[in-house]
């Protein structure tokens, strides 16, 4: 029996057609008289009537769940009374029946929400049969396709880098790959193609791009995986205004053409001090308000409000004293050992430390009902953004909310300070351009002022993005390597074939690269990234169904010429 439609080709043209399909049996019903099976593929599920006098009802009967089929019959329309939208509008009256493969029952029902993760990741080739899975896998695959025809439209040309290769630092641990033919030594797995992509502009290549798998060495949380995909883009001849307007634009077009969504135009701006002040965080979530107010010094010493500072102030929405107690939960992680609250009705404050404040001649804002909460210090920003959140949890303040509120986080600081190297650290990466308004600053040594003109592309509070106009004068790069205290040793053992390459000229170039993973999890309304990568590593980096990663013979070992310590 040869199948004749994947169930998404069905219309109504085919009814009244002698068909055959295949798939799984998703459910069984006998009632005895009549047999109810529900054909499934990665189109949808099908309702399949087998009646007593079709000449596959006995084979019908020995079915069970999950045994894959292939079915003839007639398709015709449901009893009106029946119908529902989709593929709930027709039914295929089964004549014959051939069993395709059998199946041991599933160690988890297809239809449970609640299944634990390690146990779908051990059975991975079932949970993907899951609609909600297809679904993503589809929806990653619409991304894929739309961004190659889109960067196509636009010039760009797709160009693969290698993944056995040397080190780029992206501030992460590299991935190392023994060489067996020079034993000893070791290739990097790429932690961003940076470097090849720059070379392809000294190279004239003048537009590029790659869906580039990358690999990082970080502890992993519900948007990270150890190895992951960007779409990675770089451009020559540009500042920093044209990669902007052009990664704008195409997100605009892919959220279009893929969900139907419109995004605002344009995307709005913010600085990343300005971020830092009015959010609390650099990856701000604008679907919701509650932005954080700077009192400045006012009210130097006030009785229930510790620490020194400038002071700041969340006006909430009013809440109450459980959910107040969540939220002191929260501030403990950013050591403030209490939450000073007051609330406020119509000009009055009431509660908490109301009577402090008012003694000392604060002057609440003009809100009908508010709850406010006051922090001050080094740590206060990062808590209150951390509060946002939690308030948004809480409180549900994203019912009504925008479905997407995508923002830029632009001038960020070119470096900063690390304690634990000693050192100034890139906040990007090395190869970011500083503003050349900072450049006297830079001569004087005073790093920690420096802009970059490196941009973040932020999405519902998550950084889906970032990129920046490059050094491309082989001078400066020398210089920022040595600032970033690198010898000249170690310069020219890491980056010597790049500083060689700059040498020859580099057009002025800037690019961007977008996390694809993080995208389409936000494009999917889904939680983890998880959940929209085919086969992706659990929060210990390994992967159950292959069980990955796993030891290696002896002999393996000694070809490398490795020894385990
Ligand atoms: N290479 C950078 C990254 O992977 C992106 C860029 O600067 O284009 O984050």
């Amino acid at each position: 029996m040869r199948r004749t439609h994947l169930l998404e080709q069905l219309g109504p043209e085919a009814v009244g057609q002698q068909l055959t399909l295949t798939g799984w049996v998703h459910r069984l019903r006998n009632l005895g008289g009549l047999i109810f099976l529900e054909l499934r593929d990665r189109g949808g599920t099908l309702q399949v009537q087998v009646t007593p006098q079709s000449a596959c009802f006995a084979a019908a009967e020995t079915l069970h769940a999950e045994a894959i089929v292939a079915v003839s019959g007639t398709l015709q329309l449901r009893p009106e009374k029946q119908r529902k939208p989709g593929l709930g509008r027709f039914e295929l009256l089964a004549e014959q029946l051939e069993l395709l493969a059998e199946s041991k029952p599933l160690p988890f029902p297809l239809d449970d929400q609640g299944v634990n993760e390690e146990l779908r990741l051990s059975y991975r080739f079932l949970d993907l049969r899951r609609p909600a899975m297809q679904a993503a896998l589809r929806l990653r695959h619409q991304v894929f396709a739309a961004l190659y025809r889109l960067l196509d439209q636009r010039g760009f040309l797709s160009v693969e880098t290698p993944l056995l290769t040397k080190s780029t630092p992206e501030g992460a641990r590299d991935f190392l790959v023994p060489s067996r033919l020079q034993p000893g030594q070791f290739y990097a797995l790429p932690q961003s193609p940076q470097l090849f992509k720059q070379l392809l502009m000294m190279s004239g290549v003048d537009k590029y791009f790659q869906l580039a798998r990358c690999f990082r060495d970080e502890d992993l949380r519900a948007d990270r995986q150890p190895d992951f995909t960007q779409l990675d883009l770089e451009m020559s001849f540009v500042e920093q205004e044209d990669v902007i307007s052009l990664v704008e634009e195409l997100v605009r077009a892919l959220f279009q053409e893929v969900l139907g969504a419109d995004l605002p135009r344009p995307f709005p701006r913010l600085r990343y001090q300005e971020a830092a002040l009015r959010y609390g965080s650099d990856k701000p979530d604008l679907r919701f308000g509650l932005e954080i107010q700077q009192l400045g010094s006012w009210a130097p010493e006030l009785p229930g409000l510790p620490g020194e500072g400038p002071l700041s102030l969340l006006a909430a929405p009013p809440l109450s004293r459980k959910q107040l107690d969540q939220l002191a939960e929260t501030a403990r992680r950013f050591g403030f050992s209490q939450l000073p609250w007051s609330r406020l009705e119509a000009g009055v404050l009431s509660g908490g430390i109301a009577t402090a404040l008012e003694a000392a001649g604060f002057r609440p804002p003009e809100l009908p009902k508010a709850t406010l909460l006051f922090l001050r210090g080094q740590q206060a920003g990062a808590a209150f953004g951390a509060l946002r959140l939690a308030l948004r949890d809480l409180l549900s303040l994203l019912e009504g909310a925008p479905r997407f509120a995508p923002c830029w986080v632009t001038d960020f600081p070119l470096m900063e300070w690390s304690g634990e190297e000693n050192r100034y650290v890139s906040m990007h990466h090395p190869f970011t351009a500083p503003n050349p308004e900072d450049l006297p600053l830079l001569e004087r040594g005073d790093l920690g002022g420096v802009r970059a003109l490196a941009y973040d592309l932020v999405l519902n509070g998550y950084e889906v993005g970032g990129g920046s106009v490059r050094i491309h004068r082989m001078e400066l790069q020398r210089k920022i390597f040595s600032l970033l205290g690198l010898g000249p040793e170690q310069v020219e053992a890491k980056f010597g074939f790049f500083l060689r390459a700059l040498e020859f000229g580099a057009p002025p170039h800037g690019g961007v690269a977008l996390g694809i993973d993080r995208l389409v999890m936000l494009m999917a309304g889904a939680s983890s990234i998880r959940d929209v990568i085919a086969f992706p590593k659990n929060n210990r980096g390994a992967d159950p169904l292959v069980d990955a990663p796993g030891a290696v013979e002896a002999a393996q070992l000694a070809e490398l010429g490795l020894r385990l310590a």
